[in-house]
């Protein structure tokens, strides 16, 4: 933290109605790549997420009252200040989550990008007008802004999951209560102070951070004045935030777990897909939730994929993500690598062949797992039924394109999922009988601001991003004029 240029990014606070919440009760933020305290942080809890929800509140008439071009002078000044300053919050959300600097810098950039397309998207909140059944009526529909948002986020993405969900509620004139991983709160407060440096108000954007996720996903779900919830973590967690939120019939978005199938098949350009796996299963450790879960290859390439694969993964170096040379970063936790080993492990156990890795890198401090292939690999093994969330690959042969589908479809979720072919034929079947909310095709990081994230089954259900991402966070509202004859 000592080589931030703008050390005032270093917030330790909550930040609530435009000030820092300081308290007596702290926790420490561990950088996972040392295990070493990088700061400690007031722990709010259930009163400071109270006084959020009613900053958020009254703050509310005043923002959405603004023009839609005032919103955006200020998402847009956000924006600037956030790519300004890309290096140091980079080393932040490196430091507190450990993915390596060019990819936090990467997560700067992605976040920003939702702050800046919502910025502009906003202007485009179209209404309707539709041909009434009588002459004496007119019918015309407008769009409204929900009201207070309220969220909550995983430290596998520190910045942009906020983002993505912060930009789209202001520029449709909601304000916004979030509340972070408590691993990760450091970005987040950072995006506060630039926020208010934008000049968006105080109670338009508010921090809460406080280990009692339980106590503040509470008030988040169930407070009255909370319009809207939006989720982004694991499947089971969002399934009892959902449930807490029926009591007040809240507005839910869910973004949660994935299982992604990455397909091969015998006419796939090989290299691209090597590369396209690299890519979508070892960034950020394999901690993301559209990270390719499993990879199925069609039994003539199978052999050549593997070793292309195994190959290209060996090279990859693990270690602290400050180092430039690094391309995997430490994993969140010891018992986060604890739970992949075991899933490595029980698979090995059950038939699973070891490619690569396989194990802890024992050499330096912090929680580093190394890149692992397993082959020889069914859908029925742990490996292929849970979200592995670590840098393992599974590899699945399979013989008819069908097969592929139904493989691809056994499992409760159905995030993202990525093939690689060139018939057309293929291709239009695949894209159609995959059950999952986005599909890459040839392309191994489908991500960007202009197109709508999201997913289907268990991973969830609303969009981020995207001319649909705003429909989240607008009411529908049906004007009837009557009496014109
Ligand atoms: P998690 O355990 O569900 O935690 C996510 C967030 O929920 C954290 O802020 C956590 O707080 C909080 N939380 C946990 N239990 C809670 C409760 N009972 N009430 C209120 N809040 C609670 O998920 P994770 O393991 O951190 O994150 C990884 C998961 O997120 C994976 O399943 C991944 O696929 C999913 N994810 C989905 C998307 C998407 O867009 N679909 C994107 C990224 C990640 P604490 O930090 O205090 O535990």
């Amino acid at each position: 933290m000592d080589k931030l240029n703008d050390k005032s990014l270093l917030k330790q606070h909550s930040y609530i109605n435009g000030k820092w919440h300081s308290g007596d009760a702290k926790f420490d933020v561990i950088n996972p790549a040392t295990d070493e305290v990088l700061t400690q942080v007031t722990n709010a809890g259930v009163a400071e997420a109270e006084l959020a929800v009613k900053a958020a509140k009254d703050a509310l008439k005043a923002w959405s009252g603004k023009s839609a071009n005032e919103r955006a002078v200020l998402l847009r000044n956000w924006f600037n200040l956030l790519m300004q300053h890309q290096d140091d919050l980079g080393r932040i959300l490196t430091l507190e989550q450990g993915k390596p600097l060019a990819e936090a810098k990467g997560e700067i950039a992605y976040g920003a990008s939702f702050i800046e397309w919502f910025a502009e998207e906003g202007k485009r909140v179209y209404g309707d007008t539709i041909p009434a059944p009588s002459s004496d009526k007119r019918i015309i529909v407008i769009k409204q802004p929900v009201g207070v948002v309220a969220s909550i986020t995983p430290w596998n993405f520190p910045n942009a999951m906020i983002a993505r969900k912060a930009a789209a509620a202001l520029a449709a004139g909601c304000t916004f209560v979030g509340r972070p991983a408590t691993q990760t709160p450091l970005s987040a407060l950072a995006m506060a102070e630039l926020a208010e440096r934008a000049g968006i108000p105080a109670g338009v954007f508010n921090i809460v951070i406080g280990e009692d996720a339980k106590g503040i996903g509470k008030v988040l779900t169930q407070h009255p004045d909370v319009a809207k919830f939006t989720f982004t973590g694991s499947t089971n967690v969002g399934k009892q935030l959902i449930a807490q939120g029926a009591t007040s019939v809240k507005k839910v978005s869910m973004e949660l777990g994935g299982n992604a199938p990455f397909i091969v098949f015998n006419d796939a350009d090989i290299d691209a897909a090597v590369e396209g796996a690299v890519l979508s299963k070892y960034r950020n450790a394999g901690q993301t939730c559209v990270c390719t879960n499993r990879i199925l290859v069609q039994q003539r390439v199978a052999k050549e994929f593997t070793e292309k694969f195994t190959a290209a993964v060996a090279k990859l170096m693990t270690g602290n993500g400050l180092d430039d040379s690094v391309f995997i970063g430490p994993m969140i936790s010891s018992s986060a690598v604890d739970n992949v080993d075991k899933l490595v492990q029980d698979s090995i156990k059950a038939g699973a062949k070891l490619e690569l890795g396989g194990a802890r890198v024992q050499v330096v401090d912090g929680n580093f797992y190394r890149p692992t292939i397993l082959s020889q690999v069914t859908n029925d093994m742990p490996i292929a039924a849970n979200e592995i969330f670590g840098p393992v690959s599974p590899i699945i042969s399979f013989e008819t394109e069908q097969d592929a589908i139904n493989i691809a479809n056994d499992t409760e979720y159905g995030l993202a999922a990525y093939f690689y072919a060139r018939d057309i034929g293929t291709i239009w079947r695949v894209a159609e009988g995959l059950d999952y909310g986005m599909v890459g095709i040839n392309e191994g990081l489908i991500s960007n601001a202009a197109a709508p994230f999201g997913g289907v089954k268990q991973s969830g259900s609303g969009r981020e991003g995207s001319k649909y991402g705003l429909d989240d966070y607008l009411e529908i509202k049906y004007l009837c004029m009557g009496g014109l004859n």
